[in-house]
């Protein structure tokens, strides 16, 4: 790491030491270029450009080719900021929101930036607050077998919000995220999931699995399995109370940290899916690697699964694929009979959405 940052200074040195005031290293993987002068708009963009592909150069680093990749934000004097702390302040709101992976290097600080971090952080600070007044609340979605029998649900989490009424957690789930929020709020996730069960079953009526939701860094944090472990013993309920879904992308991005966890997990007796199937940059060698017992197929593939041959080809071919393994599919999404009725006429095991 030492290494790298080393070169890309002296290689950001070398190269606009002539059109800047200075160069600085101010945070981990973090520079800052002043650039003076009147040199505008069209100079301040040329010369991002120009250090984003110094940055594409890849680095040697002893045996090994790594490379990087540079977004960069700017801020413009005086109508960004006046003082270096708000024009580096608003060039670091400009660079987070360079687009990631669309070929996009450089940003502008707009107004906007201003405002969408401030309703960010009104929004974060409204969320901590819900979850002290325990505001949100878990709706369950059924899924079916092909017999019609209910064999699961899902847990998709609402915000009864005092003012703004049922927030869908699209709305906020990003934020939790960003914030660490996503701690709290996903453990009093799967604990009301599991009261709820322990409430049915004592009503009663079966325990059928309740599926949660696990984002990246729940995946992360070593002490969510002892966490659920802990629920589960309260309601003196077993781990195949829960199915734990993760996205194929949370999954490729680490998926040798992702297969250890995965096993532990497995081993524990946690069923595990893969959510949003189809959708990530994911290799099907994970499929034979890790240890999952459930693929659900995103939405986007059963929309038109009626009148888009190539949608139906590949729901097909998961389904074959998936049978072939030993692995069950979901079908989410459904939202008509015609779509149900191709579901089994190909032998998908479940279906979930709106139809349901
Ligand atoms: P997801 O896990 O892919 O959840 C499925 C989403 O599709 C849900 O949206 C659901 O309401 C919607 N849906 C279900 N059936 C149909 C259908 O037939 N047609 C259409 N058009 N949509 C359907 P929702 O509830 O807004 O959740 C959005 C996302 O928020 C979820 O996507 C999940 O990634 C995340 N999320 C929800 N609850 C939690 C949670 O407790 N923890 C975490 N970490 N993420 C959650
Ligand atoms: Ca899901
Ligand atoms: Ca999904």
């Amino acid at each position: 790491g030492d290494q790298i940052l080393m070169t890309v200074g002296s290689r950001i040195n070398a190269a606009v030491a002539q059109d800047v005031e200075a160069v600085a290293r101010i945070g981990g993987d973090e520079f800052a270029l002043i650039q003076s002068g009147d040199s505008g708009a069209d100079a301040a963009a040329a010369l991002a450009r120009r250090v984003a592909s110094i940055i594409a150069t890849p680095v040697e680093v002893g045996s090994n080719t790594v490379s990087l990749r540079a977004t960069v934000g700017i801020s413009m004097y005086p109508d960004d900021g006046t003082d270096p702390d708000h024009l580096i302040r608003n060039a670091d709101l400009a660079m987070h929101r360079v687009a990631q992976g669309q070929g996009e290097d450089y940003r502008f600080f707009s107004n906007d930036m201003n405002n969408d971090a401030q309703i960010r952080l009104d929004l974060e600070t409204d969320l901590r607050r819900a979850l002290d007044r325990q505001e949100l609340e878990n709706f369950y979605q059924p899924q079916y077998d092909i017999h019609g029998m209910l064999i699961g649900m899902e847990a998709l989490v609402r915000w009864r919000h005092p003012t703004r009424g049922l927030v869908p957690p699209g709305q906020f789930i990003g934020v939790a995220e960003d914030s660490g929020l996503i701690m709290p709020l996903g453990d009093a996730v799967f604990r009301r999931a599991l009261a709820d069960i322990a409430d049915w079953r004592n009503r009663g009526l079966p325990v059928i699995p309740v599926a949660v939701n696990v984002s990246a860094p729940q995946f992360r944090d070593g002490g969510l399995i002892d966490r659920i472990r802990a629920a589960l013993d309260t309601h003196g309920l077993s781990p195949d109370a829960l199915e734990l879904e993760i996205t194929e992308s949370v999954l490729m991005a680490d998926h040798v940290g992702a297969q250890g966890f995965l096993n532990r997990l497995s081993q524990e007796g946690f069923r595990i899916a893969i959510d949003d199937f189809g959708t990530g940059y994911s290799s099907l060698s994970y499929l034979k690697t890790f240890s999952i017992q459930c693929l659900k197929i995103d939405r986007a593939f059963i929309a038109d699964i009626v009148e888009d041959g190539n949608d139906a080809a590949i729901v097909r071919a998961i389904v074959t694929m998936t049978q072939a393994l030993g692995i069950e599919t979901v079908a989410e999404g459904v939202e008509t009979t015609a779509q149900a009725a191709f579901l089994r006429s190909v032998g998908c095991s479940v279906v979930q959405g709106y139809l349901c």
